[in-house]
């Protein structure tokens, strides 16, 4: 796979709320590895907003498996994780292998089985499709100046130049409030 190739991703969506979870289930997909920083969450949300839990509880209450990856530190990345309840792994030095193959090891799938959300092309889409994986790229929740952006913004482009963005508002808000209000109901018995 030429590097071109392995930095594209079969999808591109506007949030994680815009991943069509039907068709990633139908296409049998049955572990879903994320990244953190700016793909759950802005790179300095130290916890999970409501809203991103209930889509959580959602994902895993539709039969998915979760576990994210990120490169962030031990800290940064168990503290957000396990007040979830959710399987993670830190330091990860994506894109390279071995972080992803424990991750295959926690959700009990095989490559084929597995899909991977980020928000960068050359660590979470280079390693996901390198792993053969199913890659969806996000779009960053908070994008932070850095020396260098222009030129990652301009690639970006170039690389996803016929990737449609997908902005279509699926039916999972409505899933996702629906969770939202069993557990707020469930809260008051
Ligand atoms: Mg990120």
């Amino acid at each position: 796979m030429s590097l071109f190739a392995s930095l594209r991703p079969q999808e591109y969506v506007t949030s994680i709320y815009h991943i069509h979870l039907d068709r990633l289930w139908q296409a049998g997909v049955r572990g879903i590895v994320t990244d953190l920083d700016n793909t759950l969450v802005a790179w300095n949300s130290p916890v999970a907003p409501p809203k991103l839990a209930a889509w959580l509880d959602h994902v895993r209450e539709r039969g998915f498996r979760v576990c994210i990856v990120s490169n962030n530190d031990r800290l940064r990345v168990s503290s957000f994780a396990e007040p979830l309840g959710i399987e993670s792994l830190h330091k990860a030095r994506k894109p390279r292998r071995a972080a992803f193959v424990r991750a295959l090891q926690k959700l009990r799938t095989n490559a084929g089985e597995t899909c991977m959300v980020g928000d960068q092309l050359f660590t979470d889409i280079l390693g996901g499709n390198r792993m053969g994986f199913y890659t969806i790229l996000v779009r960053p929740v908070h994008v932070r100046e850095f020396s260098g952006t222009r030129a990652i913004r301009l690639l970006e482009r170039i690389v996803l130049r016929d990737v449609p963005l997908q902005t279509a508002e699926e039916y999972f808000h409505y899933a996702i409030a629906e969770t939202a209000n069993r557990r707020r109901g469930e809260a008051h018995e």
